[in-house]
């Protein structure tokens, strides 16, 4: 029997906007914003693309392949809610097909992490409701 999520859970400033990552989330898919004028894929989620403007946009899924791009090891959490799960990882992940995000890497041994090392989205489902985007060494 899982044991109750006791931790702040994330709370989209635009649900509309971002409601179709967290719905693949759920399906274990990692789903992002593409511009269909310039073909670039972005994140966050916005109703226009960064990089031309364009309003004409759709959701693609991606590989979820990525590499570290930048990253601590948290020893000491800023919310009190994270105290049993220290040490953890709070990264800057590039996903292959171009945008960055935040997340955490789990799995493996921390000491081993390196700048652009392999990882792959592995997703944790926390609650009925949400699934939170982790990664993995690859
Ligand atoms: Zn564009």
């Amino acid at each position: 029997m899982a044991t109750e999520y006791t931790k702040p859970l994330p709370r989209p400033l635009s649900p509309e906007l971002t409601r179709p990552f967290w719905e693949a989330a759920k399906r274990h898919e990692l789903r992002m914003p593409r511009c269909t004028t310039c073909d670039y894929v972005f994140f966050y989620p916005r109703s226009e693309c960064p990089r031309c403007l364009s309003t004409n946009l759709e959701w693609v899924k991606v590989s979820g392949r990525a590499r570290l791009h930048s990253f601590t090891v948290v020893q000491q959490p800023a919310n009190a809610a994270f105290r049993d799960d220290v040490p953890y990882v709070y990264a800057v992940v590039q996903l292959d097909e171009g945008p960055r995000l935040v997340s955490n890497i789990v799995q493996g041994d921390i000491d081993a992490l390196r700048v652009d090392m392999p990882l792959e989205a592995v997703f944790d489902d926390v609650t009925p409701e949400w699934t939170l985007v982790k990664f993995k060494p690859a």
